[in-house]
């Protein structure tokens, strides 16, 4: 068995290849889980279904190599990425696999769980699906977790993409971001940045379509149901890199500032109070 600095300086370590006994030997107050969670989704004819599970599987394996280099005295654990989310409202397409959101939360708590009956204090949720009653699967199981364990959890993607900070943040681009909701823009980008092999070319001939979720009367209604027969919101043609490898880094980086935060016992970054609404009175689907 290799010590943990070396572990720590050479690689990323895996739950999934330990055994309990060093999971048990390592330092309960020093130690960081991270569970990447998101549903295999379509995202248009051109993306894969996999590409929130494989953004925030990337991003987190990412953040955790910045966080062996600023904190080497703590030990980062990346958990085996959960393919498992709410995406009721995508199903009429192949591909996309939807749980409850009563689902996301008993298997979010249920890591937690694991890890707090044994006395270990943090555990990061990373998702990069932002669906509300995905998302309230998710807090559910963290405000259960907390109030059950010594522990203290954070996602730190929600607060950041429901601010708005996205929009705020990033580069000038010369049309209008708020429209880009599901596979457009941004994701067509940040999939030619990270996984260009899996962008079909297709994408530069596809129509900008742009729709709001946030009408009531969207609510309980399917993708095909309204009209979006190919499974896209937004500009996909517009895609650039670029744009993908800094909106990749602006991901990374936001899940370093919650964790050291986290670990400081900063408060972490809320939800926007709309949101919160919303969730609940969100009833389970
Ligand atoms: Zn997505």
């Amino acid at each position: 068995m290799k010590n943990k600095s070396s572990l720590n300086d050479t690689k990323i370590i895996k739950l999934e290849e330990l055994s309990w006994k060093h999971i048990g030997e390592l330092d309960k107050d020093k130690t960081i889980f991270f569970l990447p969670i998101s549903p295999l989704e379509e995202h248009g004819p051109h993306l894969p279904v996999g590409t929130d599970l494989l953004t925030i599987k990337d991003a987190t394996t990412e953040a955790i190599k910045i966080l062996n280099k600023e904190r080497p005295e703590l030990t980062f654990v990346m958990l085996p990425t959960v393919p498992v989310g709410y995406c009721k409202f995508n199903t009429d397409f192949p591909g996309s696999v939807s749980v409850s959101g009563n689902v996301v939360r008993d298997i979010v708590y249920s890591f937690g769980e694991s890890f707090g009956r044994h006395g270990f204090k943090y555990l990061i949720i990373c998702t990069y699906h932002m669906a509300i009653p995905h998302l309230k699967g998710i807090y559910s199981a963290m405000k259960k977790i907390e109030s059950r364990y010594n522990m203290r959890t954070c996602e730190p993607w929600g607060p950041y993409f429901y601010n708005n900070e996205v929009e705020k943040r990033e580069p000038k681009l010369g049309f209008d971001t708020t429209k880009e909701i599901h596979a457009g823009f941004r994701e067509t980008s940040l999939m030619k940045y990270q996984y260009p092999y899996l962008v079909d070319e297709s994408y530069k001939n596809l129509q900008s379509i742009y729709r709001s979720l946030n009408s009531p009367r969207v609510i309980g209604k399917t993708f095909k149901q309204l009209g979006l027969k190919d499974g896209y919101i937004g500009s996909p043609a517009r895609a650039d890199a670029d744009y993908g490898r800094w909106f990749f880094s602006e991901t990374v980086n936001v899940i370093v500032k919650s964790t050291i935060d986290l670990y400081e016992g900063k408060k972490p970054r809320e939800l926007p109070k709309n949101i919160k609404k919303i969730m609940r009175v969100l009833f389970w689907q």
